[in-house]
């Protein structure tokens, strides 16, 4: 018997000393977030967009490869369905994909009517490449590897160019803590959302703890890189949205697929937080990857080479450096020439250069690292959580578009097609009366606040745990870590009176790892993103989701939902 985590209800923060409201709060500023918010603008009464550091923030902003769509003539829905199927491992929602698909070219057409500028090839079309598991030309880039960044440019000079109308507000600096929740419902469970408590780095009246109250919250929070030691994501990454979720009773579906970028520049062992991505990309124009002896292994493993799904590439490096006993394998692009490598990647060759190393000289040294989180908040496809009023979109959502493993260049389309979606349901229920305004209560129990000391006590628990490779010794040596992670650092005294910034990012991240620790513990089987290496078959009995939530008792209980076959 797995002993379950019982994570707090809430953070241990000051009372609020400030309230604002909204009809809808959209809380981050990626790709989903502004996307949502910008929809939402002049068709309901008001919004208020608050996000953590500045606008432009995020894993958003460092994306490279780009936004898969069936663009071109040669290409279809239906073949960009197949492809993220197969790379989700038999656990993708079939109709959330299918939306996927069908909705994103044009989304991504309207990112270009709002002055996204893609590469372009010689007739002026927009310039599409190909990445692993993809079997077509569908990847729209920008800036050669520069894609996110073009994306959030394009989208915040949007909203900077109607911010200061009336019906839209955004707060920067605004630390998202906790969902605010009304009474609970009749048989005890969870009470509705209406709105967040913050915590505002701001001026007058708009400075320290507060309350945003709207009748529909938006969580567009990101990843959970900062999880682990190592990751692709940038600092905001601690799994915010997802914590707050939980602990305000909402459920949380297949954290435990998380993805390893298999070519992540290696630094060494003390490498720490943020690191440098090598693009898929590189690899879809043909750069390949050889052991420390010059081997290149990856066409004996899967027939797409190189270019096979993530988790295989990933596991296939891990193997290799185990066969090896060395620490990284190398990328080998020098054949691909200077003139083009610096050209067709900008971003990735200053950010080498940084460290000493060119794609065009040199055998790079890369090793997997945490890149993408496919679960989160549990939504359907209008991007609905199990809690009335909130919302979740884009990485820190789980729509089931990715199942147990997202396809190459899917979450920033995923981010625009589900805030479209959001963004028309929320209207649709506001003209319909229904998302009423409510007051928030206080939810039971002891709060809690881990201390930022033990940040990279939990980090360490979620590397070598639920890290790229699992198994039972260590998925429990991780949980009794995390247990042992002291909780009450309000009630110590160790924060009284400052700002708790770093102990509130910890505590979220305590309780994903926590969670996420959990449910892969529970999965004896090899799918996707989790691979177990003392149960390292897949197992047709494991094709079900597992859904965790809070129960009466504070308890993360898991259940099992069977997945829908596609048709
Ligand atoms: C290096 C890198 C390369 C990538 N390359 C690609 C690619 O080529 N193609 C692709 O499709 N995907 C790529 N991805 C993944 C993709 O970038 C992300 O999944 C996607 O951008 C997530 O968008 P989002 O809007 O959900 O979250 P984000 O862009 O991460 O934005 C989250 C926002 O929420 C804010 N926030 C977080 N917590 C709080 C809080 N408590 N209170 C208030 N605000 C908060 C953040 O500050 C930020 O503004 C890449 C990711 C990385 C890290």
């Amino acid at each position: 018997m797995v002993a379950a985590p019982r994570p707090a209800r809430r953070l241990a923060a000051p009372e609020p000393g400030w309230t604002t409201s909204a009809d809808v709060v959209v809380v981050g500023s990626g790709v989903a977030g502004l996307t949502a918010a910008l929809r939402l603008r002049r068709r309901v009464g008001s919004v208020l967009l608050v996000t953590k550091t500045v606008l432009q923030s995020g894993s958003t902003l460092w994306a490279q490869g780009g936004i898969a769509a069936a663009l071109a003539d040669t290409d279809t829905p239906q073949a960009h369905l197949e492809d993220t199927l197969t790379a989700g491992a038999g656990l993708c929602d079939p109709e959330a994909v299918r939306l996927l698909v069908t909705e994103g070219p044009a989304r991504v057409r309207e990112l270009v009517g709002l002055g996204a500028r893609f590469d372009t090839d010689p007739d002026g079309g927009i310039a599409l490449t190909r990445e692993g598991g993809h079997h077509a030309d569908r990847i729209a880039h920008a800036g050669g590897d520069a894609t996110g960044a073009e994306i959030s440019r394009a989208l915040v000079a949007a909203l900077e160019a109607v911010r200061h109308d009336p019906g839209i507000e955004v707060i920067e600096h605004a630390l998202v803590l906790d969902l605010l929740t009304g009474a609970p419902d009749a048989d005890g469970g969870p009470g509705p959302v209406c709105g967040v408590s913050l915590h505002v780095i701001g001026e007058g009246s708009r400075d320290g703890v507060g309350a945003a109250l709207g009748r529909a919250v938006v969580l567009a929070t990101g990843g959970i890189g900062q999880v682990f030691l190592s990751t692709t994501n940038p600092q905001e990454a601690t799994g915010d949205g997802t914590a707050a979720a939980l602990r305000a009773g909402a459920a949380v579906a297949d954290l435990e697929f998380v993805q390893f970028h298999p070519t992540v520049l290696w630094l060494g062992s003390g490498a720490r937080g943020q690191q440098t991505l090598i693009s898929e990309a590189v690899r879809g124009e043909g750069a390949r990857l050889v052991d420390a002896s010059g081997h290149r292994f990856m066409p004996e493993v899967h027939e797409l080479a190189e270019l096979a799904p993530r988790d295989v590439v990933a596991k296939a490096i891990v193997r290799r450096m185990a066969a090896t006993g060395a620490d990284s394998v190398f990328l080998d692009a020098r054949h691909l020439g200077r003139a083009f490598l610096h050209r067709r990647f900008p971003t990735i060759a200053a950010a080498l250069a940084e460290h000493g190393y060119d794609l065009a000289d040199d055998l790079v040294p890369v090793a997997p690292a945490q890149h993408y989180h496919s679960g989160g908040v549990l939504t359907d496809v209008r991007g609905r959580s199990t809690l009335p009023g909130l919302y979740a979109v884009g990485e820190t959502a789980c729509t089931g578009v990715h199942g147990a493993n997202r396809l190459a260049s899917n979450s920033l389309l995923e981010g625009l097609v589900f805030a479209h979606r959001i963004a028309d349901d929320v209207v649709d229920r506001l003209d319909a009366g229904e998302l009423p305004v409510t007051d928030p209560v206080e939810r039971p129990g002891e709060p809690a606040l881990v201390p930022a000391a033990s940040r990279v006590a939990v980090q360490r628990a979620a590397t070598s745990g639920p890290g790229v490779i699992r198994s039972e010794a260590g998925l429990a040596a991780a949980a009794g870590a995390l247990a042992a992670v002291p909780t009450d650092a309000h009630a110590r005294g160790d924060v009284l009176g400052a700002p708790a910034l770093a102990e509130w990012e910890t505590t979220n991240l305590h309780q994903v790892a926590g969670a996420l620790t959990h449910v892969a513990r529970l999965r004896t089987e090899t799918r996707g993103g989790h691979f177990r290496e003392d149960h390292p078959q897949t197992r047709d009995a494991w094709r079900v989701r597992q859904v965790a939530a809070l129960d009466g008792d504070g308890v993360l209980a898991v259940r099992t939902v069977p997945v829908a076959r596609p048709d």
